[in-house]
């Protein structure tokens, strides 16, 4: 059987918003003087002048992109395409390329030839983040993608996302990471692999 849910009951008044759209005008116009009028610090007012001023965002925060640096400068990503697979937007590009031979990472693991990210398009839900084995996305920059009229703002690509520091200032992370060649690597490579 179906229900049905019976409509409030409205008077005249009610009908022609008229009351109560002045009922709202008169709590507009009562905010506005009294922070027209007001001493700074009794003004009732909730919104900043971003972006001259700014607030602190919690520790959490999930800020724009940055692809973080190894001890040599290079990208600590190994374009591994964990990220880019997670991803639910679909804005991560990555192309995946060899170390030169002779460098210990050849035949180890590659390194990103091209990675962009659409910064416009990610919701910023965090699964890169989560889903790198390497530490080597990270979101805790603290800062916003930068306002632009320009769509090409937001494509950020490899080397925009390496020159954003982390919140303490640095292209790192604590995280240590075991390169090829070091004493504490496994030392595991395709031609050695156990
Ligand atoms: S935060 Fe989410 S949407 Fe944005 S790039 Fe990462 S996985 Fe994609
Ligand atoms: S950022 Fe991390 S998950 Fe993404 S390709 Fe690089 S190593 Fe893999």
């Amino acid at each position: 059987m179906a229900y049905q849910i019976k409509k409030p009951g409205r008077t005249m008044g009610d009908q022609s918003y008229v009351v109560e759209a002045t009922k709202g005008l008169g709590i507009t116009f009562k905010r506005l003087f009294t922070n027209v009028f007001s001493k700074p610090e009794n003004k009732k007012i909730a919104t900043i002048r971003y972006p001259d001023e700014v607030r602190d965002y919690p520790e959490r925060f999930r800020g724009v992109h940055r692809l973080t640096h190894r001890s040599d400068g290079s990208p600590r990503c190994v374009a591994c395409l964990c990220c880019s697979t997670a991803c639910p937007a679909q804005c991560i590009y990555i192309e995946a390329a060899e170390y030169e031979p002779g460098d210990p990472r050849a035949g180890y693991e590659r390194y990103p030839k091209v990675f962009v990210i659409d910064e416009l398009r990610c919701i910023f839900c965090g699964y890169c983040v989560e889903a790198c084995p390497c530490d080597a996305i990270r979101m805790d920059t603290g800062a916003h993608v930068p306002a632009s009229w320009d769509r090409e703002h937001f494509i950020f690509d490899k080397e925009t996302l390496m020159s954003i520091p982390g919140r303490d200032g640095t292209y790192v992370t604590e995280n240590p990471r075991h390169e090829p060649g070091d004493p504490t690597h496994p030392g595991i490579d395709r031609e050695h692999s156990h």
